[in-house]
């Protein structure tokens, strides 16, 4: 994190909170996701929001899962959510769920209840949502709004001894339904749901809704500052009123603009339907703006964090480049990413004047961004290489500084070579090109005095490993699929992924290890995919070199 930038409004709030004293000059955030679905790179910004600002303040951050809404949860997402908050190198202090307080939430219902501060209303959701007026015109009470205390405490009993079905009867707040802020008309505080749930069983059939669950869970954790996303706005004055009425922690609602980004969909929602449909290789497939699409990928969590400060913390909604996340990984790799050579589209050459049978090794650094290049290996060459199809021409243009005949160039860290001619098969296409190599060319010991403007990559045939490659590009066509007419899976991308079955890669790669990220020379950087095993190499694209996107 760069310790110049200008403090974000959130900090300011922060730093003047612990200069008045407040909260006992306590720091305690929570980051509260829902576990129905993996994390996408907009819960990295808040994840790095949430924890930045404890680690900045010597606070500490809580990981609270949203558990309140028992159809859509699953275990698998509690556990992919926590190895990615960890992955991103962050650590919380507690893990926490809102369905551990489902007890305390039935006595602060059953307090407000008491106070005349809720009720039981049986009309349905069609009825409540007619009776609640428009912005302009306030809502009509019905006749359950003046029921007495005690039936309601008695009738919020019964809900929860599971004595009426789904949906009979729902506990409202009673609040004020001329209010202008069409939250505070009454709004539902619990609905029957006969649902198991993933943590507390089939011991409730009633689940507090997120309004009633969100702030008192803040509470109850005694959180200083609660950070959501701006379309929470609407609903923080009812955050406040039940903290107030309920007269505990007074946690405070902070709310920032959610990251969008362009050329992909971010809400959980749309990202199962594209897994349930297949369009993509689960929810780690690495188009995917999930985390552990990114991991896959080969993002890296340093990449991820810089990018999320690279956006800063706004109040306003934007639409942010994804080309500034590529960029942002281009960057890191550039410094860590070992170079090694592989040809992906391949052609072979035969070096005529190298004798047949010979090897001799050329050494490389690993990395020349870093004082001495972090090691490096020694690559055999021999007599028979593989080369990039497009690095020869049959007819090249004037400044080609590649092969064609009559042309030179270097294989890079060996020696030079000049094509002197090439074979065609029957289709008439390129199959194999014939050179002589310069003896006294030998990289680090070059004394041909010739200079070549290009240098070439280059793989042994006789040592070579074959891979796959896999190629991605933008998952969807648009900017914006979620805003264009009709379904937002019609815009995507169609040559989205691209597999190179045929690549071949230098000897050392076949020791390539998991999670790291390796700079194919001149190619891109790439990464092993998960499924890359020993008898069938695989490896993906995690970002091109340069910035080579063009809007279609
Ligand atoms: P989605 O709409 O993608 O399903 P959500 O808001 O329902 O996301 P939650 O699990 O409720 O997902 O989110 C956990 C936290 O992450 C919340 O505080 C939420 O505001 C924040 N968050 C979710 N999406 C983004 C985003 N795109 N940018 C920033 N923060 C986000
Ligand atoms: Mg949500």
């Amino acid at each position: 994190m760069s310790e110049e930038r200008a403090l974000n409004f959130i900090e300011e709030i922060v730093e003047e909170d612990l200069v008045a004293g407040k909260n006992g000059k306590r720091v305690l955030t929570r980051f509260p996701p829902e576990p129905n679905g993996y994390l996408h790179i907009g819960h990295a910004k808040s994840i790095c929001l949430n924890f930045g600002l404890a680690l900045r303040y010597g606070g500490q951050t809580n990981l609270r899962f949203d558990d309140t809404n028992p159809t859509k949860e699953d275990v698998e997402y509690v556990d992919s959510i926590k190895e990615d908050v960890k992955w991103l190198g962050f650590n919380w202090a507690n893990e926490l769920y809102a369905s551990d307080y489902f007890d305390k939430l039935y006595d602060f219902a059953v307090a407000l209840i008491k106070k005349g501060l809720a009720y039981v209303d049986d009309s349905s959701a069609e009825e409540i949502a007619s009776q609640k007026g428009t912005p302009t015109e306030p809502g009509t009470p019905n006749k359950y709004r003046s029921r007495s205390v005690e039936e309601n405490l008695q009738l919020f009993a019964d809900m929860k001894a599971g004595k009426y079905p789904d949906g009979a009867k729902v506990l409202r707040a009673k609040l004020d339904l001329a209010a202008p802020n069409m939250h505070l008309r009454d709004p539902l505080m619990y609905r029957i749901k006969h649902t198991h749930h993933h943590r507390t069983g089939d011991k409730w059939c009633i689940y507090p809704m997120y309004d009633f669950a969100h702030g008192q869970s803040d509470a109850i954790e005694e959180i200083t500052h609660s950070i959501c996303t701006l379309e929470f706005i609407p609903h923080r004055d009812l955050y406040n009123w039940f903290i107030e009425q309920l007269d505990i922690f007074p946690s405070k609602q902070y709310e920032f603009a959610r990251l969008n980004l362009n050329y992909t969909v971010m809400s959980k929602r749309k990202l199962l339907q594209l897994v349930e449909d297949k369009h993509v290789d689960g929810w780690d497939d690495p188009r995917m703006p999930t985390i552990s699409g990114l991991r896959r990928r080969g993002y890296t969590p340093a990449s991820i964090r810089e990018f999320c400060e690279r956006i800063g913390v706004a109040k306003r909604e934007n639409m942010i480049d994804v080309s500034l996340l590529e960029f942002c990984i281009r960057e890191d790799l550039n410094k860590t990413a070992w170079r090694r050579m592989a040809v992906l589209d391949p052609i072979k050459m035969v070096i005529t004047n190298y004798p047949e049978g010979q090897t001799e090794t050329m050494f490389s650094e690993n990395n020349p961004e870093v004082e001495g290049g972090e090691g490096g290996r020694d690559i055999p060459f021999s007599r028979e290489l593989w080369i990039e199809r497009e690095d020869f021409m049959e007819e090249p243009p004037k400044k080609f500084f590649r092969l064609g005949v009559g042309l030179m160039a270097r294989l890079k860290s060996a020696y030079i070579v000049k094509c002197d001619s090439f074979v065609k098969d029957a289709d008439g296409n390129v199959t194999e090109i014939h050179c002589t190599y310069i003896p006294e060319s030998k990289s680090g010991n070059d004394t041909s005095g010739i200079n070549v403007k290009g240098t070439i990559h280059w793989v042994s045939v006789p040592h070579a490993h074959t891979a796959e490659v896999r190629m991605y590009d933008r998952l969807f066509q648009v900017e914006d699929p979620s805003n264009e007419d009709g379904d937002f899976k019609e815009y995507l991308n169609p040559t989205s992924l691209h597999i190179l079955p045929n690549a071949y890669i230098e000897a050392d790669l076949a020791s390539a290890v998991p999670g790291k990220g390796y700079q194919f020379i001149r190619k891109g950087y790439f990464t092993l995919d998960k499924n890359s095993n020993a008898g069938k190499l695989v490896f993906n694209r995690t970002v091109t070199l340069k910035d080579g996107w063009v809007k279609k």
